[in-house]
């Protein structure tokens, strides 16, 4: 029997929507609307991440019961439960789209586990809220293992991110038009259990700053700061003032590190609304999400996006930027002046800087990087992106170059064509002298600069291929697959001997294949 202790201070302390259930409404003066799940055909628990059921104190006996694929589906409540969604705005590809919320993600609670930890649990795909305007709150299969998949892929990899519990089949068909052609197919649908300290985005400030409720904006943020930012409350108890002001930089320097970290890994969010942002500078709401494959900075795995490539790999850390500006607007009515906010932005250009140069330099495997290090850096990416090479495989394969002897040998295996790499070999070769020249004046052993660079740069990536496959197969009613990659995802940096597979550049018939090297909001 699960038995969990909740404690729902998001629903207690924050006011909310006097009327319950789904019915399609505006909702002003409140941050939530109770709402139930609404049951599915047939439960049934295709995977999850023991890690997360860890956190929640859940014991290996209780996951493998029809309850917990019942609770997880949403056809059950647990004893603390009281789900509600949560009402929020945002700025859509640089537009303000007014009210959002959560339109099929339900929230079950607020668990506090034997450490003390507050998790909260939320259901994606659990049915429609009055935020589901006219769609129907479910989720699909597929985009349901890409949001499972990923979110402990970008754990392990050391990137904040909301975390996964469990991936449950519904037994039920959703109708999605995946590319937007007008033929829709019926797929199967799934609900994930998402798992996080909070689930506030920019956007449930961003919401009641638009309606004027300068009151409850403020209420929301001392809530925020009080249960998810205690340091800084304690730290601050005297003065709001200073407390709010340091909240904000706070939540930039966040920001800033994740954005860094999807920079380092290769990770391309795809769509990031000012919805999408979490307060606590967690990666979430895996939607068309992709991974680098060939290096460009240009490249985004949105098609809604493919027109003006606003969420490019190459952009996101100034969209990061635009999006903290929002907040700040938002937050504005707040502070009597503007500075603390200014101050706040330029915080997340500060540590933007010095934490992605930190791990430009660990990517590399330089101990710090010097004044000069800059063109030689850009030089390689920019050869990376002529010559169509893998990002992920150039950085292992480049900790594998003898500096004493440097050659395109290790490097081979991430070129997607031949033509290129002859092309660029000369100049690959040239820049590999500078490059092993720079390295031996720093006089790292060998050993010790790849063991840097092998921390920094991942063998194993959720690239997109990979993610369809195990798709594919779970549609044909196998989901080994899925469980197989959460294996190989756990251990990111690791060689894993006997999982080459999983390593290697993406195969040609994925290169324009849908799923693989494009993906729609459609999920
Ligand atoms: P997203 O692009 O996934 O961040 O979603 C943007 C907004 O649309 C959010 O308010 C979602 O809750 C809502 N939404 C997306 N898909 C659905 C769906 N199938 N049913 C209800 N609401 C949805
Ligand atoms: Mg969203």
């Amino acid at each position: 029997m699960l038995n969990l202790r909740f404690d729902n201070r998001y629903l207690n302390e924050l006011p909310g929507d006097p009327e319950a259930g789904p019915r399609r409404r505006q909702v002003h003066g409140a941050c939530w609307s109770r709402v139930r799940p609404t049951p599915v055909a047939a439960p049934r628990l295709l995977a999850h991440a023991p890690e997360v059921a860890a956190l929640l104190d859940i014991p290996d006996a209780d996951v493998a019961t029809q309850e917990f694929a019942e609770v997880f589906a949403g056809n059950r409540l647990l004893p603390g439960m009281d789900p509600y969604a949560a009402c929020y705005g945002g700025h859509q590809f640089g537009n303000w789209a007014g009210q959002l919320g959560d339109g099929r993600a339900i929230n079950l609670g607020e668990v506090v586990n034997r450490a003390g930890q507050r998790w909260e649990l939320q259901l994606k795909g659990a049915g429609p809220t009055p935020y589901a305007r006219r769609a129907d709150g479910r989720a699909v299969l597929r985009s349901s293992i890409r949001e499972f998949l990923c979110s402990e892929a970008m754990h392990h990899l050391g990137v904040p991110t909301t975390r996964a519990l469990s991936l449950v089949a519904t037994g039920e068909e959703v109708l999605r038009d995946m590319f937007y052609d007008g033929n829709p197919r019926y797929e199967p649908g799934a609900v994930v259990c998402r798992v996080a300290p909070s689930f506030i985005r920019f956007g449930n400030f961003e919401i009641l700053a638009s309606r004027g409720d300068t009151a409850l904006l403020g209420r929301l943020v001392d809530f925020t700061l009080a249960r998810d930012f205690p340091e800084i409350a304690v730290e601050f108890a005297g003065d709001a003032q200073q407390r709010r002001a340091r909240w904000f930089a706070e939540v930039c320097e966040r920001t800033a590190r994740m954005v860094a970290h999807w920079m380092r890994v290769g990770f391309v969010h795809g769509v990031m609304n000012t919805d999408n942002m979490s307060i606590l500078g967690l990666t979430i709401d895996y939607g068309p999400y992709g991974w680098v494959d060939d290096y460009d900075p240009d490249w985004t795995p949105n098609t809604t996006d493919a027109e003006g490539r606003r969420y490019r790999y190459g952009h996101q850390p100034q969209v990061a930027h635009w999006n903290l500006s929002c907040l700040a607007g938002a937050l504005a009515a707040l502070f009597p002046t503007p500075e603390p906010l200014e101050q706040g932005l330029e915080r997340y250009i500060e540590v933007y800087t010095t934490e992605y140069g930190a791990m430009a330099a660990a990517k590399f495997g330089l101990g710090r990087l010097e004044k000069d290090d800059a063109g030689l850096l850009a030089e390689a990416f920019e050869l990376l992106q002529r010559a169509q090479v893998d990002m992920t495989g150039f950085f292992r394969g480049l900790a594998e170059v003898d500096i004493e002897a440097p050659s395109l040998a290790p490097l081979r295996e991430a070129f997607y064509s031949a033509e290129p790499m002859h092309r660029y070999a000369p100049a690959f070769e040239n820049w590999l002298t500078r490059y092993a020249e720079r390295l031996r004046r720093e006089g790292v052993p060998q050993p010790e600069r790849r063991a840097r660079m092998n921390a920094a740069n991942p063998r194993f990536v959720l690239r997109n291929y990979l993610a369809q496959e195990a798709i594919d197969l779970a549609e044909q009613g196998d989901p080994g697959r899925i469980l197989e990659l959460l294996d190989v995802m756990r251990r990111p940096y690791d060689a894993q001997p006997g999982r080459e597979r999983y390593a290697e550049r993406r195969p040609d018939w994925a290169r324009h294949r849908a799923g693989c090297s494009m993906l729609s909001c459609s999920s």
